[in-house]
């Protein structure tokens, strides 16, 4: 990962040689944009850029287009024709040994998830921070979902107040090897279009938290990452509906398991039971019913009152 990135940072800062400074960047999903030269210098007649930044690339899928001159200018193509047309020999060299080896290998990477650059964990926070308006409110959200310090560090919850998933707080997904595998965003502002926010990799594909899990004790099933905060040794499902991957996961390593999903999912819990409870884990799962009106969150995570029952 460390070495892909290390090379895309050097296409762009290749780009920037040949184009200019960039207009937009978008590091996530390596779209950037920069002053287009046949709009400016063939078309317009200018020696610098035309201030526009309408050529846009898409440096790790390897592909160019101008928004204004593409289609009459024939101003598109994959990246390499671009550089051989306004860079050095040298320069197209240094590209292809750089480029992604194919653009397959590219899009897979696009699927891979990493932290917003944005992004600033909640423990151990400078002086300088806590004092920003971003930080008290970031954090007067955390002490409002009953989130302690404690939980903010175990799971490396952060927030970000700039960039892409500006205003959220964000909870990262670790695998078992401790390396980020997805992450969730959810805005802290009360008045908003969006309320989660999410990379786009595929959550089918992932076990959020796994390295948190241990196989061994008895693994409780929640509906979202902020549930699993309060629960220890549990998995978020990231919704109601369970997907093939977990439930093969689960199937394969899970000695027990209890399903605590929100008051008003009781349907979707027990479709859950039915389905889990088969062959090796049969009478190996519980189901909490919780009261219609509340969910992990309200509890703080303390359900153990609550009856865990079995179903017919
Ligand atoms: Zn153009």
């Amino acid at each position: 990962m460390t070495t892909i990135n290390t090379d895309f940072d050097q296409i762009v800062e290749l780009l920037e040689d040949i184009l200019g400074n960039y207009k937009m960047h978008n590091d996530y999903k390596g779209q950037i944009s920069f002053d287009c030269p046949v709009c400016s210098h063939e078309i317009k007649g200018l020696d610098e850029g035309d201030g526009k930044g309408n050529l846009e690339i898409n440096y790790r899928i390897g592909v160019y287009k101008c928004w204004s001159c593409g289609e009459t200018h024939d101003t598109h193509g994959n990246l390499h024709r671009l550089i051989k047309r306004y860079g050095t020999k040298k320069q197209l060299q240094f590209y292809e040994l750089m480029r992604p080896e194919d653009v397959e290998q590219a899009q897979k990477v696009t699927k891979i998830a990493h932290l917003p650059k944005e992004f600033i964990p909640f423990s151990n926070p400078s002086m300088g921070l806590k004092l920003t308006h971003h930080y008290r409110q970031a954090y007067s959200y955390i002490k409002s979902r009953n989130i302690t310090d404690d939980m903010l560090k175990k799971h490396n919850i952060g927030f970000a107040f700039d960039g892409l998933f500006a205003n959220r707080i964000i909870i990262p997904s670790y695998d078992i090897n401790g390396k980020l595998n997805y992450f969730i965003a959810r805005s802290y502002l009360t008045k908003t279009k969006m309320k989660y926010k999410n990379p786009d990799v595929q959550k089918e594909t992932i076990i959020f938290n796994e390295q948190l899990i241990d196989w061994n004790k008895t693994v409780y099933l929640v509906e979202g990452a902020f549930d699993s905060i309060f629960v220890d040794n549990s998995i978020a499902m990231l919704g109601k509906v369970m997907g093939e991957f977990l439930y093969s996961k689960l199937y394969a390593n899970a000695k027990e398991i209890v399903i605590v999903l929100d008051g008003d999912a009781w349907e979707d819990a027990q479709k859950l039971y039915h389905k889990l409870n088969t062959g090796k884990l049969f009478l190996k799962v519980w189901v909490v019913k919780m009261p219609m009106d509340k969910d992990i969150a309200d509890l703080k995570g303390d359900f153990q009152n609550l009856e865990k029952i079995q179903l017919d």
